[in-house]
């Protein structure tokens, strides 16, 4: 008996595990794999194996039973999955329904999820910028959040790192405030597009217009041929999971590398409840998962740890992994863990029309969905009344006069020739939120899932920077689209709540000082160095860019740093 107890219990052994399968945990299973660690890697959701499991991938407009829409039952059902865009026909199936995993929203909060193997990856809108220093001195400068325990400097070989292997198509635009990384060819702006960049070039000194960067294979290099991947075929129906692995996702690049490797156990349809912590020897040995689908519990151990579960599920984690030692959550001595949490502004938008180039229009789809203006406010130094600032999505199209009506010949030529109207054009605004200590997530005292976990209580909201932030935006598109020669502009407030962006960060944020953060500079915790946390809860600010390359770079880090020390202790 004794003995079978020690086999079992060296089955469930490995050299590092990591929680979550997503963006940030597909990296960490790859890098640890890759320098040759025995690693688990549990995921809550189940398998979603690249090219097996995207059911809609090749379906044709005609063959969605709904047209491609949600039926109104499923929307009625699902309020907050149905306000994200990609809750569609195609894709529904990769998010989180309303009433499959509850949670407390003590202020409104779309907390938008996908629980699967490859998380959010499989969904996500690909764009990929990377940080530049002044987001780094962000709140050393002003002095709100706690300053960032890296700078620039420490992450950009990382983002080189990843960005190689990922495969980023953008434009060499060398812009102190946007970092260029190791690019495939960029995707082209269209006419209108192309007349913004010039009309803002001419009138504004220090603001522009670039491409937008995505992780698209604009030009596949030997690398991803390597990961079974292939060029991009610019069908835009990412979402559904992409058969020739034209986009990044975890699905279709960092998983099946990390088990190509002979070193990764996946573990899908486990329900991760809580780290456990060794108090005699003062780290944290494992954890403790429940199977999703039995409920059975079992424990996992390992010596080093990452915990990628996705920013607010990693807080839910450790506030849910408590001991003797840490009774207010693993690492908590702080009493920071789940405050701090920080969002994008993506509340408003601006649209317009311009008369112009009436003989022109696009051919074909463009992945990387058009440009993009780096933020341009209080980059350099302070100088309006709100703190940081905003970049800006920005996109031109011309549509149909009206859908094609009719039959044979006549509906034939409406096809062949179709009526098209003006330009429009349309942007967004991507503002950086303040992370304070009075937006935060809980455990709810009372509420637990059916897996045993408490319900995450959020509690998360706009503030007055956040309103100051937004008026400019108005005011300086609305100048920038008059200079442009726009029309008929019209601003947009979408009043949505937070959680929208998709963009949630924070709770465990990185910090030089143990009392007023979680994590060191290398995304340990200060408390229990032998967990990793590299998703989105280790962010100290937001900075206005997209965060995912961010969490892959500080993940590869990461993990580097963990192999590193674990071959000092053993040498
Ligand atoms: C529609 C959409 C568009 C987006 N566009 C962009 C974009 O253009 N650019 C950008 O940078 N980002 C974008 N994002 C955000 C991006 O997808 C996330 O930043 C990224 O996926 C986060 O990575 P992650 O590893 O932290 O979390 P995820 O990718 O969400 O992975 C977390 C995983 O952990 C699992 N998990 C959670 N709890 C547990 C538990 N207790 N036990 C076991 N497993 C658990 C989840 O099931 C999930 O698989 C977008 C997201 C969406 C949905
Ligand atoms: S745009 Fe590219 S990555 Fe997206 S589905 Fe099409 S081929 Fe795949």
């Amino acid at each position: 008996m004794a003995n079978l107890n020690i086999d079992s219990i060296k089955a469930r052994t490995f050299d590092a595990i990591v929680v979550g399968s997503g963006m940030s945990g597909g990296w960490a299973a790859k890098e640890l794999t890759d320098k040759g660690l025995k690693t688990l890697l549990v995921e809550r959701g189940r398998n979603v194996v690249h090219n097996h499991d995207y059911p809609t991938t090749n379906l044709r407009p005609w063959e969605f039973a709904h047209g491609g829409k949600v039926p109104l039952d499923v929307q009625t059902a699902n309020p907050i999955a149905s306000r994200c865009y990609v809750f569609k026909e195609d894709a529904m199936h990769f998010v989180v329904k309303d009433h499959e995993h509850p949670y407390v929203q003590e202020k409104p909060f779309d907390w938008i999820r996908g629980y699967q193997v490859g998380g959010k990856s499989l969904l996500w809108a690909r764009q990929t910028q990377r940080w530049s220093p002044y987001d780094f001195e962000g709140p050393a400068r002003d002095g709100f959040a706690v300053d960032w325990p890296i700078r620039y400097q420490d992450l950009a070989p990382w983002y080189s790192y990843v960005e190689k292997f990922a495969g980023i198509s953008g434009h060499r635009d060398g812009l102190a405030e946007l970092p260029d990384g190791e690019f495939l060819p960029g995707f082209p702006l269209n006419a209108v597009e192309d007349h913004f960049r010039q009309q803002v070039k001419k009138h504004y000194a220090g603001r522009h217009v670039i491409s937008a960067r995505c992780a698209h294979l604009s030009k596949p290099q030997p690398i991803h041929y390597e990961q079974g991947r292939g060029q991009c075929q610019n069908r835009v129906l990412c979402q559904r999971g992409c058969p020739f692995g034209g986009y990044f996702s975890a699905n279709s690049s960092t998983i099946p590398w990390a088990m190509k490797s002979g070193h990764l156990t996946l573990l899908p349809d486990q329900v991760v409840q809580t780290v456990l912590y060794d108090e005699h020897k003062q780290r944290a040995s494992g954890i403790r998962v429940v199977d999703a689908h039995t409920k059975a519990t079992t424990e996992y151990y390992a010596p080093i740890l990452f915990v990628n579960a996705g920013a607010l599920n990693t807080n839910l984690l450790l506030l849910n992994s408590t001991s003797h030692r840490f009774p207010a959550g693993l690492g908590n001595d702080s009493g920071v863990l789940g405050k701090y949490v920080a969002f994008h502004n993506y509340s408003a938008k601006i649209g317009a029309v311009h008369e112009g180039f009436k003989d022109l229009t696009t051919d074909g789809r463009n992945p990387a969905g058009g440009g993009y203006l780096p933020r341009f406010r209080n980059v350099f130094k302070q100088e309006t009344d709100f703190l940081r600032g905003y970049a800006t999505s920005f996109g031109a199209s011309r549509g149909l006069v009206q859908p094609p009506t009719g039959l044979g010949a006549s509906l034939n030529q409406q096809l062949e020739r179709p009526a098209l109207g003006p330009w429009t054009v349309y942007a967004g605004m991507m503002g950086e939120t303040i992370p304070k200590e009075t937006n935060y997530v809980r455990l709810d005292p009372h509420r637990k899932d059916e897996w045993g976990m408490p319900l995450l209580s959020v509690s998360v909201d706009y503030d007055a920077n956040d309103a100051k932030m937004k008026q400019d935006f108005f005011a300086q598109l609305s100048e920038m689209f008059a200079k442009a020669g726009f029309a008929n502009i019209q601003t947009h407030d979408t009043g949505q709540a937070p959680g929208l962006d998709i963009h949630e960060m924070g709770g465990v944020r990185m910090g030089r000082d143990p009392r007023t953060s979680l994590l060191n500079q290398w995304n340990q915790l200060h408390a229990c160095p032998n967990v990793y946390v590299t998703d989105g809860a280790c962010m100290t600010s937001t900075s206005t860019q997209n965060p995912s390359l961010t969490y892959m770079a500080l993940t590869a880090r990461a993990v580097d740093h963990a192999v590193r020390e674990a071959k000092k202790q053993s040498a």
